[in-house]
């Protein structure tokens, strides 16, 4: 869910431009650590106001409420500055009018990559994201969540680059054990703690194997998790043929079986196995 907000903070003539512009920046910065604000914004002067145009998470997510306590100071700043609250106008005719929630989930997963620009905690009936600054859980947690999808989402473009980290960063993305999946599965844990809903990490399986690749074992215990999943004439993201309950994962079938050489990565190993082939 995202939705576009044009926002005036009026004039602040006593203020060097680039004063005002700082403190804006410090405002919306705010809000995008707290998952109210997503993707990217840019500000323009128009007759000699500022004006910025910001893509927020969800419905109401500019209340008050909502915004940690660095989002009130800076908000404070603005009025002290601009002399008035900043003006927010809804640029989208098809805006939602209420948010996706987690209440009544069957579970939940983090899911994210290159292109995605919405909250990564999605339902597992739907696949709806829900924005992340409904969720239930501390600021510092959203802060750092935040960050957590920058960071997958530079894996996931140097990966599509295929260049000369292509290998290094896949097993960032493929691997249950890598620092970038443990913290995703570390927010899991703390998403599932607030809301008492079964929270999956989504693990990324591209190279496969010609045979048996839809038997493979969960690669966090080396037990069962491929399971029936009815196939509908479109694909479903979040109809995920592998999941263990045990390890909190999910993942897809491989995209590409022509090059076997990779199909290890993401595969369990036993301990000892570990020891020798990393
Ligand atoms: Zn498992």
């Amino acid at each position: 869910m995202m939705i576009l907000h044009n926002v005036v903070f009026g004039t602040a003539n006593d203020h060097p431009r680039e004063d005002q512009e700082r403190v804006i920046q410090e405002y919306l910065g705010a809000l995008f650590h707290a998952g109210q604000a997503c993707g990217e914004y840019f500000f323009t002067w128009i007759d000699g106001r500022l004006n910025a145009h910001i893509l927020l998470a969800g419905h109401n997510a500019r209340a008050r409420r909502y915004h940690s306590k660095w989002g009130k100071e800076a908000l404070r700043e603005v009025v002290r500055v601009f002399g008035q609250e900043p003006v927010w106008r809804v640029i989208d005719d098809d805006a939602p009018k209420r948010n996706t929630t987690w209440r009544g989930a069957p579970f939940l997963f983090l899911a994210t990559d290159a292109f995605d620009w919405d909250s990564p905690v999605c339902r597992g009936d739907t696949g709806r994201a829900i924005p992340l600054y409904t969720l239930p859980i501390d600021f510092l947690q959203k802060e750092f969540l935040y960050f957590w999808q920058g960071a997958y989402r530079d894996h996931d473009n140097l990966w599509f680059g295929c260049g000369a980290l292509e290998i290094p960063v896949y097993k960032q993305l493929a691997l249950p054990d890598s620092e970038l999946s443990q913290q995703g599965r570390d927010f899991c844990k703390h998403i599932e703690a607030a809301t008492g809903v079964e929270t999956y990490y989504y693990l990324m399986r591209y190279w496969g194997r010609r045979k048996g690749d839809e038997k493979r074992r969960c690669p966090g215990c080396g037990g069962a998790w491929s399971r029936p999943v009815t196939e509908g004439d479109s694909f479903r993201f979040f109809d995920f043929p592998f999941m263990c309950k045990k390890c909190r994962l999910v993942s897809h079938a491989a995209s590409c079986n022509d090059d076997e050489r990779y199909a290890h990565i993401g595969e369990y190993r036993s301990a000892k196995r570990k020891r020798t082939r990393r």
